[in-house]
């Protein structure tokens, strides 16, 4: 595993998403590489994006928009008159990334919505990586009341 992956993955670990950037014409590499896939030139990784809570600078959203997203099934149970199912949607970050994201929302999101990033991590077979994005006028997560 090169040091750019590892390093990636440990910071993903923590729930925080450190783009990775060329060291030369400085687009967004992704998947995490140890070159550029434009030019061949090296990889760092830049600022990383969280959904708050993680202690140094994972306050920063990162966000995107909806390309395009499909249903699946409804998250968990609802409770009554706050029906929520999850999406999967493919999200064009604004660093020049896109990925597939989860979205929980109560209606399924349209082209072009504007998302941020809520979350990040291992899947839990540690087989690839899971992100889910929130639309930015949802309320925010009760548990985390760090955003005053
Ligand atoms: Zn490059």
């Amino acid at each position: 595993m090169s040091p750019v992956l590892s390093e990636f993955e440990r910071a993903i670990g923590r729930g925080l998403f450190r783009v990775p950037e060329c060291t030369e014409c400085g687009a967004a590499v992704w998947p995490p590489s140890e070159f550029c896939s434009a030019c061949l030139g090296g990889v760092r990784l830049g600022l990383g994006y969280g959904g708050g809570g993680v202690s140094g600078d994972g306050d920063k959203r990162l966000q995107g928009r909806i390309v395009e997203c499909s249903m699946e099934m409804p998250a968990g149970r609802p409770a009554a008159g706050s029906v929520r199912s999850s999406f999967f949607c493919l999200v064009a970050f604004e660093c020049g990334i896109r990925l597939i994201a989860r979205l929980a929302a109560p209606v399924p999101p349209a082209p072009g919505d504007v998302v941020v990033l809520s979350s990040c991590g291992m899947s839990p077979d540690g087989a690839g990586y899971v992100f889910e994005v929130s639309t930015p006028d949802a309320p925010e997560d009760p548990a985390n009341p760090a955003n005053m």
